[in-house]
């Protein structure tokens, strides 16, 4: 099924070397903001945000408004037609119409692609579910490109919620796509990696290695990118307890850390960071955060000038089959075709929204 329109659902979408622009563009917006400070004069962006946010929708509604543009949105839905009830399908169809790019955050896996299904202008997934967080990936490049001066070669420690965590399923999709990068997985046996990841980190040529403590990785890691445990996609507090505070990063511990370890954190933290690694110059985070001005600004530009159709579905439909996952856009939004992939052996299914796999 194609779009019209460009869409950033997942950056895999695109060859390597189209990000590299992005990143390369965001870098020059970084030496020089002014230049560009007409790019998007008349441009309308709409931020429909389903969940909470604070850098990633500040980041972009900064970034339109630094290219001479305007916003309009919400970022509680239960101000808005939402809390009637609308579809995604209703509520995208006309924002879109209002607007020239459509930047969506969603507590469901999959809803941005199911925005792009119906959106009249490109659509940006800004974070949905536990799935994907493409935008935070191109701040994590820049970052990278910025601070290690490169994006290949580069032994990276993620450690924390690896299963629920957006950021780092979407940076290991990326950067095992770049040269001889190798990943350090640490977490508990409860929160590893999903195995589609680690299959595509595998297919990709990469390696990685799954550890269960931070002292014995950190001393060889080029990159350590620490990630909150994700209170809001646990099935119970007592779950979500049972993990809490497992890992923390303080003064101590940084002190086994190579000296050019940089330490990353997609923000927000809550007590996985001691306050006291804030004032270490390896700790990353708080630039981060600001490059992601940057690169979202150069995102807007490259997506509202990109001419390119967007295959959305590539998949089939199975009869009565659905995807299995509660938490994916098509278990929620009736009117989306339960459309999946076969990867090659025909019993293992895996679905084009959420990338659930399926055993039929
Ligand atoms: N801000 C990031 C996200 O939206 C990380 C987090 O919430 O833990 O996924």
């Amino acid at each position: 099924m194609n779009s019209a329109f460009p869409h950033l659902i997942d950056l895999n979408d695109y060859p390597v070397a189209w990000w590299k622009k992005v990143v390369e563009l965001g870098e020059r917006i970084k030496n020089d903001p002014a230049a560009f400070a007409h790019e998007c004069d008349g441009k309308i962006m709409a931020t429909l945000f389903y969940e909470p946010s604070t850098r990633t929708q500040m980041s972009f509604q900064t970034a339109m408004i630094r290219l001479g543009g305007q916003i309009i949105g919400f970022d509680n839905p239960a101000n808005s037609s939402v809390a009637k009830g609308e579809t995604i399908k209703d509520t995208t169809k006309i924002v879109s119409s209002y607007s020239d790019i459509l930047v969506i955050r969603h507590p469901v896996a999959g809803a941005a692609k199911a925005a792009a299904l119906t959106a009249d202008c490109p659509v940006i997934n800004a974070g949905d579910g536990g799935h994907l967080h493409p935008t935070q990936t191109l701040t994590d490049l820049l970052t990278l490109k910025i601070e290690k001066k490169k994006l290949s070669g580069l032994t990276i420690g993620m450690c924390g919620d690896l299963i629920n965590g957006r950021t780092v399923h979407s940076l290991c999709k990326a950067l095992s796509m770049l040269e001889d990068n190798k990943f350090v997985f640490i977490s508990t046996p409860e929160l590893r990696m999903p195995a589609y990841i680690k299959d595509i980190i595998k297919a990709n040529g990469s390696s990685f290695e799954e550890v269960d403590t931070l002292e014995e990785a950190i001393g060889r890691l080029d990159v350590l990118y620490m990630t909150r445990i994700q209170q809001e996609r646990f099935a119970s507090e007592a779950d979500y307890l049972a993990q809490k505070n497992t890992y923390v990063l303080d003064r101590a511990k940084m002190l086994g850390a190579k000296k050019d370890m940089i330490v990353m954190h997609p923000l927000p933290r809550v007590d996985e960071i001691t306050v006291d690694v804030d004032d270490d110059e390896r700790a990353m985070y708080f630039t981060q955060a600001k490059y992601g001005v940057f690169v979202r600004m150069a995102l807007i530009m490259t997506m509202l000038s990109e001419k390119k159709q967007t295959e959305l579905l590539k998949g089939k439909v199975y009869g009565g089959v659905r995807c299995g996952n509660p938490r994916c856009i098509t278990n929620h939004e009736e009117y989306l075709p339960k459309s999946f992939r076969s990867s090659g052996d025909q019993t293992l299914l895996e679905c084009e929204f959420c990338d659930e796999r399926k055993l039929i």
